[in-house]
């Protein structure tokens, strides 16, 4: 146990233990064993935190001129520049991805704190056309109060930052509850934001379990916005808890996202495509490609490349950095992985490659790139979200067709689309239900691209100019203009 990293929470700027002084302990999926021992918010520890967002709510942040605000979202950004390998090295140990990967990742997330800084001066109202003499009346946008942020597991920087820098420039305070599963990264982050001498209370990060810490945090009579990222079951806990306390939400859920490759795709960039888009992350990604569709003329020789791609992928530890794929991030998944697989296999489903537990070690949760030949998307490694390296294949003849099978799930996050007919491409990405297609590419994120989905997916978007509104609320004030007194009010002219 002496051996165990310890964290503490941050609360109303100070580093504390739980009241009740429970502790979890969080696993490195690499081996199975303990590395650190962290607090578990109790629903009082949860109380304190919104409490202090809200004091510091009243105090002097959202009265900061906007650009002042715009100042600490730069420092973040250039503390995160700054110790990217630690916090790569932490998120790569609590969740097994690669540490080439999160190192990389936490220096771009710095772009997005630098977007938010600038957009914090930008958010303009507007003069409305009233229908009254001696009037002048206007819009403004203005802070809404306290959010809870609430993160799943996997990329807690990312996930954190589409929420936190949005309210943060717009002058909100913010409680942030990591995921038990990987709590660490979000404890070594708010220590570089402390480190920016941000007023007390504006960021507050908890951590603990769905009940009571999510439950406590997402009811809190005090908040008033709820930016949930997670699964579709947890969010329908959310939306009920919401109904305590009559918050706004905003929902980023999980995925199966459907890609098609027509016969006339350029191949070698399908495949590059496909491969960053399911294997990538071990598929712990909700925009993963999970669903492959291959046009019939092409559908033999290109399921032969791509096995042969997906074979030569290296599995080895996180932190190599000649590593391409790592663990999946905790053991209920693989389980879930795995019991889909059997039940595919049972109905029909092929596998293609991989299907079984990586030798590479027999602690960690090793589990290889995966493809199987489903006759149809029913099967349940076609239908459900498994987070994990699983690429379930299915023929296709035509536009239409294809169109159909890509809409017919419940999700709508992401998907993609590879042709060399720009009209084509332009046509299925309008016809797909999804908040994102890929043209010819996959897997990419920007802090000025929206990213959302629709439909089981969830609503609401994150990053992007639209998003920051969704950290505001629309004031009207009215003016009188004249220098009359206004009517008497039981006189009617
Ligand atoms: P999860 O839904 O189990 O947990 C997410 C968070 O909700 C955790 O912090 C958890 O403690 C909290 N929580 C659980 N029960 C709660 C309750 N009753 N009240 C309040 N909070 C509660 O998700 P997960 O397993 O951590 O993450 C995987 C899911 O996240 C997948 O479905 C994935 O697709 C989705 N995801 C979506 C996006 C996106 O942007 N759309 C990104 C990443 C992950």
């Amino acid at each position: 146990m002496s051996e165990l990293k310890k964290y503490k929470m941050f609360i109303d700027g100070e580093w504390v233990e739980s009241d009740t002084k429970k502790t979890f302990e969080t696993l490195n999926p690499e081996n199975n064993k303990p590395w650190a021992l962290v607090p578990e918010a109790s629903a009082n520890d949860v109380d304190k935190a919104v409490k202090a967002a809200q004091k510091a709510f009243e105090g002097e942040w959202p009265r900061l001129l906007p650009r002042e605000r715009g100042k600490f979202l730069r420092a973040i950004a250039n503390k995160l520049r700054e110790n990217a390998e630690l916090l790569g090295e932490i998120e790569t140990i609590d969740t097994g991805k690669l540490f080439r990967e999160t190192k990389k990742q936490a220096n771009y997330i710095a772009e997005y704190y630098d977007y938010y800084a600038g957009m914090a001066d930008k958010v303009e109202g507007t003069v409305l056309p009233i229908d009254k003499p001696n009037i002048q009346a206007i819009t403004t946008r203005i802070p809404i109060g306290v959010i809870a942020a609430v993160i799943p597991w996997n990329s807690q920087m990312l996930l954190t930052v589409t929420k936190l820098a949005p309210a943060l420039a717009m002058g909100n305070t913010v409680v942030i509850k990591s995921s038990e599963l990987a709590p660490a990264v979000l404890f070594e982050f708010a220590k570089l934001v402390e480190e920016t001498g941000i007023p007390k209370g504006v960021v507050n990060v908890i951590t603990g379990f769905g009940d009571p810490c999510g439950k406590a945090l997402t009811t809190h009579n005090l908040v008033e916005k709820i930016a949930f990222t997670g699964g579709p079951e947890t969010a329908r806990h959310i939306i009920r808890n919401s109904a305590e306390n009559l918050s706004e939400v905003s929902l980023e859920l999980g995925g199966k996202s459907p890609v098609a490759v027509f016969d006339d795709a350029n191949q070698e960039n399908a495949i590059n495509g496909i491969t960053a888009g399911i294997f990538g992350a071990s598929g712990q990604s909700c925009i993963a490609g999970s669903r492959l569709y291959l046009q019939k003329g092409i559908y033999n020789e290109f399921l032969d490349k791509l096995i042969k791609r997906a074979e030569k992928i290296k599995i080895g530890t996180p932190m190599d950095p000649e590593s391409e794929m790592g663990p999946i991030s905790n053991f209920k998944q693989l389980e879930i992985i795995e019991k889909n697989i059997k039940l595919t296999v049972e109905q029909g489903g092929k596998i293609k490659c991989g299907g079984k537990r990586h030798s590479f070690s027999n602690e960690g949760y090793y589990f290889p790139p995966t493809i199987i030949e489903c006759d149809n998307h029913n099967l349940p490694t076609a239908e459900n979200e498994l987070f994990g390296p699983i690429l379930s294949v299915m023929k296709f003849e035509n536009e239409n067709e294809v169109i159909n099978k890509m809409n017919d799930n419940q999700y709508g996050l992401s998907s993609g689309v590879y042709t060399a007919d720009f009209s084509r491409g332009m046509r299925v990405s309008k016809a797909i239900r999804a908040g994102i297609t890929f043209v010819n590419t996959y897997r990419l994120i920007s802090p000025s691209a929206p990213f959302g989905g629709m439909k089981d997916s969830g609503y609401g978007k994150e990053a992007g100019i639209e998003s920051i509104k969704d950290y505001t609320r629309v004031k009207t004030t009215w003016y009188y203009t004249s220098d009359k007194p206004t009517l008497d009010p039981f006189s009617m002219r």
